[in-house]
């Protein structure tokens, strides 16, 4: 993808930073350093710096060597300055140039994207979505990512931020949602979601359930995963949560054909692992809840790149399609 050039991609999360050296779709070598999330915002940055110092002294390779710095982050940034606006789950990244502050440090170019813009550029480009000229990308996971990619190229809007898609409500008296408004797609399906719809139905319910089981009766070890599992063994609750989340889903992605009439739906992120539960019930409803005659064409496909797609889509950055 990036013509055999080498690039370092990082991936700042709410837990750790990822960051890669990526030759073509390779990535050679990662380091993983804790995100100082609370910190101060220079002690983000310390951290970030380290990580680059870190990847080239283990890959031997020298500054000159990298062909660009990609960075991806979540959370509102401006693609075009390069600057980290602010970031909901990492309070330490606000108002950073990390564009600027990281070119003056390593005189390479750089450039950075929102996290979920990125990874759906580099299903696009050689995931999942590769061949598709239209591609929409979501990923569930604590939240909910997503990107639309045309021809190649991230679609970013006026401003190089649209498609928050995960904040388009489909209830307006819905459940309260991290932005403030309500009945967001991720106040429904993202995975804190889909955790705290499983913990009230357990509270509520009459019948034992064999996810309490799985987590030794501490409803605090309730994860998406563990929902999986027991909905894979047939467990009655787990199955109409994960029955709830296809509905929500597809009310949502049927708008998003709506919208965008994609060639292809990527799902990635934790809650795509529940892989046969999902998928087929996902390629079943959305097409009734979008108007286009020919949504059921839409193909919705789990994302291939799963592990590194954070460190692949900085690096994607820099493709040229
Ligand atoms: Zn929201």
């Amino acid at each position: 993808m990036s013509d055999g050039r080498t690039i370092i991609g990082i991936d700042i999360g709410g837990t750790k930073i990822a960051t890669g050296v990526v030759c073509g779709t390779r990535v050679l070598e990662r380091v993983l350093l804790p995100t100082p999330a609370d910190r101060p915002k220079e002690e983000v940055l310390h951290q970030v710096f380290a990580s680059v110092d870190l990847i080239l002294e283990r890959t031997g390779h020298h500054i000159e060597e990298i062909d660009g710095i990609g960075v991806v982050a979540p959370g509102p940034l401006d693609p075009r300055t390069g600057k980290v606006l602010y970031s909901p789950n990492i309070p330490a990244l606000r108002d950073i140039p990390l564009a600027r502050l990281m070119r003056e440090r390593y005189g390479r170019p750089v450039l950075v994207e929102n996290d979920a813009n990125a990874a759906g550029l580099a299903e696009a480009l050689f995931g999942a979505g590769a061949g598709y000229a239209h591609v929409f990308y979501v990923t569930v996971s604590t939240g909910i990512g997503t990107g639309v990619i045309l021809g190649g190229k991230i679609y970013g809007g006026r401003t190089g931020m649209a498609v928050e898609a995960g904040h388009v409500t489909i209830d307006y008296e819905g459940p309260l949602c991290n932005c403030g408004h309500r009945g967001c797609i991720e106040a429904f399906a993202s995975g804190t979601a889909i955790t705290r719809r499983t913990k009230e139905k357990l509270r509520q319910a009459r019948a034992p359930s064999h996810l309490l089981d799985l987590v030794a009766g501490d409803l605090e070890a309730i994860t998406p995963i563990v929902v999986g599992e027991a909905a894979q063994g047939g467990d009655p609750l787990a199955l109409e949560i994960v029955e709830e989340t296809a509905r929500f889903l597809s009310i949502w992605l049927g708008g998003m054909i709506n919208i965008f009439d994609p060639d292809i739906i990527i799902l990635g992120g934790g809650v795509s692992q529940w892989g046969d539960l999902l998928f087929p019930r996902l390629r079943q409803l959305t097409p009734t809840y979008s108007i286009l005659p020919r949504a059921a064409e839409v193909a919705i496909v789990p994302a291939r790149l799963e592990a590194d797609v954070g460190i692949l889509g900085a690096a994607a950055l820099f493709a040229t399609p």
